[in-house]
């Protein structure tokens, strides 16, 4: 018994490296999006990004045939503009921002970027300009300094530190006993989720990509987290186009227009104030927000008097 221990723990040892190898292959595809059934066609071209106007048209999307996510979706984020897309959880959200960066291919209609269908056009090319900040960042196990200039390789520590500074993440950094050089990731330091988003949107800053696509993170957020993401996400989208994904409404004021996703159709769509209008599936979830949020203020008030 005892001579078998030893190589299996040897065996255990040799299992565990390979894992986190594993992990890191799979984090990194994660990071680059490849996905292998999405393949470039033959004479596939790069795509020739002009303004940078994004184009869903009539778009059929189901991850399993038997149950249709998206039923037919078209709208338009003209070059430089911001849309924001809100709805239920499992409304299809996320799986619009899938069908742009192209992880999956759509079942009918087109998606489109300065009049090329994605399909049509490399993928690198294609994910070159685009710059995504996903629901849930993964961090390379590697420096934070490495996390953020993963988006331009060429980047100076200053560039990277300035990014950082932008995205609202440069305190913080600063903060933790070796800086910019502290590890994180799975072996590393452990960053929250705001944490995370803000040095992925660092990393975006680098990058400066003609299109913006944004998934907030679901996660409740304090109120001055939230602040500051906010602050880092209207600094990144300032003159490009940009499509969010909003959990909060409180985010989406100012976008150009608002479409409100339900069962995989567009059950809404205007601005914040022509919504509120409507007194529709928008006007009830702004308002359960607003309420969401002064009970948390009430709840902060009485602990700060006890
Ligand atoms: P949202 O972002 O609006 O919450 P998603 O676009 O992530 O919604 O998902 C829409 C629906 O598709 C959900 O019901 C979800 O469970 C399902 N779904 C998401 N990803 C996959 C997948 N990879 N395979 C199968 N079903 C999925
Ligand atoms: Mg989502």
């Amino acid at each position: 018994l005892m001579q078998l221990s030893v190589p299996l723990n040897f065996i255990g040892f040799v299992y565990r490296e390979i894992r986190q190898g594993l992990t890191d292959i799979e984090q990194m595809f994660e990071l680059l999006d490849v996905k292998a059934e999405v393949v470039d066609k033959p004479g596939a071209v790069d795509l020739k990004i002009q303004n940078g106007e994004i184009e869903f048209d009539n778009v059929h999307f189901a991850y399993d045939p038997q149950r249709p996510i998206l039923k037919g979706i078209s709208f338009k984020v003209p070059a430089g503009k911001t849309i924001a897309v809100v709805g239920p959880s499992g409304a299809g959200k996320s799986t619009i921002s899938r069908l742009l960066y192209r992880f999956y291919d759509v079942q009918g209609g087109s998606v489109k970027i300065d009049g090329q269908d994605v399909r049509d056009v490399t993928q690198t090319s294609l994910r070159a300009v685009i710059g995504m900040v996903p629901q849930d960042t993964v961090l390379f196990n590697d420096t934070i300094a490495y996390n953020i200039r993963y988006g331009r390789p060429s980047a100076t520590e200053a560039e990277v530190e300035q990014a950082a500074e932008i995205a609202q993440v440069g305190n913080f950094i600063r903060s933790l006993p070796e800086g910019f050089k502290t590890m994180v990731g799975e072996r590393g330091l452990k960053l929250s989720g705001g944490e995370k988003q803000r040095v992925a949107i660092a990393r975006t800053i680098l990058k400066s990509p003609p299109i913006l696509m944004l998934d907030e993170a679901t996660s409740a957020l304090d109120t001055g987290t939230e602040q500051e993401i906010q602050a880092a996400l209207d600094e990144v989208a300032k003159n490009r186009t940009t499509l969010i994904i909003a959990h909060r409404l409180s985010t989406v004021i100012n976008a150009d227009e608002i479409i409100v996703l339900k069962d995989g159709e567009i059950a809404e769509r205007g601005t914040h104030a022509e919504l509120l209008e409507q007194k529709g599936l928008y006007e009830r979830m702004w308002n359960r927000q607003r309420e969401a949020v002064q009970a948390e203020a009430k709840l902060k008030e009485v602990r700060e008097s006890d």
